[in-house]
């Protein structure tokens, strides 16, 4: 059975820091029993994906186990130009990840705004950074996640551009399964049982749903 719409959730940083957070960087880290408990509530959910942003050691050192001993898998967007840098993961660990399963995208070079670099700066966010990549895992980039989900018109022509079959971003809501554009939802440092409730089975994207309805309210009134 196909599911008509997925969830896409996003994980940055889980367990203890161990590096200098940038400015806000915090607000999506989480702790291991919250990483936990929304794994938990996914199990048995094909309509929900789990991607993990910005290459944090814990990816390895705490995703991959929690997800394996689970049976799921992971999308793993990584920084090709912060590899090996203090706190992240290096070319090896992206390898192990890859090796037990998962599955490798880009999440750019090094973590800058899309929607303010220069053309210097977008050689290396793409082409660059797709090059490392394939190097490393053997296979394509074909899959990227915004960086902070900040993109427009020509963010998204660079994307295209570059080949991407699927890009994600930070919009919240659900997605439709086979859509290029895929809205995800950002774990938070401050999540309870009742957000993974809410975003996995909340009537369909709540921010999305709730413009569509007021645009709809107002064309309405308009006549
Ligand atoms: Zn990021």
């Amino acid at each position: 059975m196909t599911a008509r719409s997925v969830v896409n959730l996003t994980v940055h940083g889980i367990g203890p820091v161990t590096r200098t957070l940038d400015p806000g960087e915090d607000g999506t880290w989480v702790s291991v029993t919250q990483f936990e408990r929304v794994l938990d509530a996914v199990v048995g959910r094909p309509d929900v994906r789990i991607t993990f942003d910005d290459g944090n050691s814990s990816d390895l050192d705490i995703a991959l186990p929690r997800l394996l001993e689970r049976g799921l898998t992971g999308e793993f967007f990584v920084l090709a130009g912060l590899l090996g840098e203090k706190g992240k993961l290096d070319a090896g660990d992206v390898r192990e990840l890859q090796k037990a399963g998962m599955r490798i995208g880009s999440h750019g070079w090094a973590h800058r705004d899309w929607r303010r670099i220069d053309e210097a700066q977008a050689v290396q966010e793409f082409a660059d950074a797709h090059r490392v990549l394939a190097e490393l895992t053997g296979q394509p980039v074909t899959r990227v996640a915004i960086p902070f989900g900040s993109y427009d018109r020509r963010v998204l022509g660079r994307i295209r551009q570059a080949r991407i079959s699927r890009a994600y971003t930070s919009d919240g809501g659900r997605a439709r399964p086979d859509g290029w554009l895929q809205a995800r939802n950002s774990l938070r440092h401050n999540i309870g049982p009742e957000w993974t409730e809410q975003v996995l089975d909340g009537t369909p994207a709540l921010p999305v749903r709730a413009r569509k309805l007021a645009a709809r309210a107002v064309k309405r009134v308009r006549g």
